[in-house]
C-alpha cells in the first residue's frame, strides 16, 4: 500500500517539476521578450537621434547658404532686383533665337518661330556658391529700360557720323570668390530632374522644370536631336584628317553693320544687318557667300566648362557662334532649312587676359539684363573677336537648339580667343527669366556634344 503515497507521492514530485520547469521556461521567454522591447526601443531611439541630427545638419547648410547669398547681395550693392528662391531651378523655356522673325517648319511639321543656336541646361553641374557680382547691375545708359541705345563706338575709328554719342562704360568689374576661384556664377539652381529632385536625399528643393525643355528630351518634339548629322560634337584631333584641298577662310567683316543686342532667354544675340553683302564669310568648304546675321555665346557656371564642342574631349570655358547664312537662299529661314544654308563660326573662349574687342559686348550686358530686353548697339566691330590664326576643323552639323536643323556647315577655329575672369563673370549676370520673376542666372547654355555618326571631321592645318 504504500506504493499508493509512494506513486503518489511521485506523481506530485513529477507534477511540481513540470511546473517548475514551465514557470522557468516562461520566465525565460518573458526576459528574452523584454530584452528584446529593450533592444527596439533602442534602435528606436538611435534612429530618432540620427534622424534629429541629419535635420540639424540640414538646416544648417540652408542657414550658412543663406548668410552668404545675403552676403553677397549686400556686397553687390543689388538693391533694384528681388533675388529668386534660392534653389529655384533654371527656366528651360524651349530656346528661341528669333532672328529676322521668320517662321521654320521644326521637324514634326508644326511651324514654329525659327530658332537658332540656342542653348539649353544641359544636365547641370552648377555652382552651389554665388559669386559676388559686378559692383553695378544697373544700365549704364539709362538705368532700365526696355529699349536703349548704345554705340559699340570706336571699333573701327569711331562712331559712324549721326551715330549716338559712345557711352560711358559703366563700372563693371566683377571679382570672384577668392576661396573658389574657378567658380564664376551663382547658381543656386540645379536643376535636376524632378524624379531626382524626389528621390535624392538631397537639400535641393523640388524643381518645377518642364522635363520635356531639357535638351536630353529635345528629340520627343524634334525628332531630329537623334540625327546623323547634330552639333556639337567632340573633336578627336588625332581622327580629324587634314584636307589640302580645303581653302583658307576668307572673313570680309570692314562693313560689318551690328544693330542690336537682345537676351532672348537663353544667350543673347548681337545682331547684324543682313540685307546687303556687308559682313560675309566665303572659302574654306564653302561654296558661295554667306552674311553674317548674328553671333552670341554659350557660357558655363565655372570656368572648367561652357564650350559646346569640345578638343578631346576638354571643354573650354565658353564659346562663341558667328552665324552666317548662304546668300542664294535669300533669307536666313529659308537657308536654314537646307543642308548648306547655314555656316556657323566657332570660337572657343579661354580664361586669361581680356579681350578688349568683347568690352563693348560686357559693357551693355546691364542694359538687356531679363529675358526680352534689347539695346540698340551699334558700331560693333566682331573683328575684336578673332584669334590670330583662322585655321579651322570643319564638319556638317547642325543647330545647336530647337529645332536642330541639320543645315550647318561648322567651322571651328583651334586657336581660342582669351577673356578674363571678370568679363565671361559679367556674362552670368544676367537672367534666363524676364523681368518681374524669379531670379535665375544664365548659366550652362550649352548643348552636351552628340555622336559624331557618319561624319569626319576635317582640319586645314597639319
Ligand atoms: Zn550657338
Amino acid at each position: 500500500m504504500a506504493m499508493v503515497p509512494s506513486t503518489l507521492g511521485m506523481k506530485y514530485m513529477r507534477k511540481r517539476k513540470r511546473r517548475k520547469k514551465k514557470r522557468r521556461r516562461r520566465r525565460k521567454k518573458k526576459k528574452k521578450e523584454e530584452e528584446e522591447e529593450e533592444k527596439e526601443k533602442k534602435k528606436k531611439e538611435k534612429k530618432e537621434k540620427e534622424e534629429k541630427e541629419e535635420k540639424r545638419e540640414k538646416k544648417k547648410k540652408k542657414q550658412k547658404k543663406k548668410e552668404e547669398e545675403e552676403g553677397e547681395e549686400e556686397e553687390e550693392g543689388e538693391e533694384e532686383e528681388e533675388e529668386g528662391p534660392p534653389g529655384a531651378p533654371l527656366p528651360r523655356a524651349a530656346p528661341k533665337h528669333e532672328v529676322g522673325g521668320s517662321l521654320i517648319k521644326a521637324g514634326d511639321g508644326a511651324t514654329r518661330r525659327h530658332t537658332l543656336q540656342a542653348p539649353e541646361q544641359p544636365p547641370l553641374r552648377s555652382a552651389p556658391t554665388p559669386l559676388p557680382g559686378p559692383t553695378a547691375r544697373a544700365c549704364p545708359i539709362t538705368g532700365d529700360t526696355t529699349s536703349t541705345t548704345v554705340s559699340a563706338g570706336g571699333g573701327r575709328g569711331g562712331a559712324a557720323p549721326g551715330a549716338p554719342v559712345p557711352a560711358a562704360p559703366a563700372p563693371t568689374v566683377n571679382r570672384c570668390r577668392p576661396e573658389h576661384p574657378r567658380l564664376r556664377c551663382a547658381s543656386s539652381a540645379r536643376p535636376a530632374r524632378r524624379s531626382q529632385a524626389r528621390d535624392a536625399p538631397s537639400t535641393e528643393p523640388e524643381t518645377t522644370v518642364e522635363e520635356s525643355l531639357r535638351p536630353e528630351q529635345w528629340h520627343k518634339d524634334f525628332p531630329i536631336a537623334k540625327g546623323e548629322r547634330q552639333s556639337p560634337v567632340d573633336i578627336h584631333t588625332q581622327a580629324a584628317v587634314h584636307d589640302p584641298t580645303l581653302k583658307p577662310l576668307s572673313l570680309r567683316y570692314e562693313q560689318a553693320t551690328s544693330r542690336r543686342i537682345i537676351n532672348n532667354g537663353h544667350s543673347f544675340n548681337v545682331e547684324f544687318d543682313d540685307s546687303q553683302d556687308k559682313a560675309v564669310l566665303e572659302g574654306g568648304p564653302l561654296t558661295g557667300t554667306y552674311r553674317l546675321i548674328q553671333f552670341h555665346f554659350h557660357w558655363g557656371s565655372s570656368d572648367e566648362q561652357g564650350s559646346e564642342h569640345t578638343v578631346d574631349k576638354k571643354k573650354y570655358a565658353a564659346e562663341l557662334h558667328l552665324v552666317h547664312w548662304n546668300t542664294k537662299y535669300g533669307e536666313f529661314g529659308k537657308a536654314a532649312q537646307q543642308p548648306d544654308g547655314l555656316a556657323v563660326l566657332g570660337i572657343f573662349l579661354k580664361i586669361g587676359d581680356a579681350k578688349p574687342g568683347l568690352q563693348k559686348v560686357i559693357d551693355v550686358l546691364d542694359c538687356i539684363k531679363a529675358k526680352g530686353k534689347s539695346a540698340d548697339f551699334t558700331n560693333f566691330d566682331p573683328r575684336g573677336l578673332l584669334p590670330e590664326s583662322l585655321d579651322y576643323w570643319t564638319y556638317p552639323g547642325s543647330l545647336t537648339t530647337p529645332p536642330l536643323l541639320e543645315s550647318v556647315t561648322w567651322l571651328v577655329l583651334k586657336e581660342p580667343i582669351s577673356v578674363s575672369s571678370e568679363q565671361i563673370s559679367k556674362f552670368c549676370t544676367l537672367n534666363f527669366n524676364a523681368e518681374g520673376e524669379p531670379e535665375h542666372l544664365m548659366v550652362n547654355n550649352w548643348r552636351p556634344t552628340q555622336p559624331l555618326k557618319n561624319r569626319q571631321i576635317k582640319a586645314s592645318f597639319k
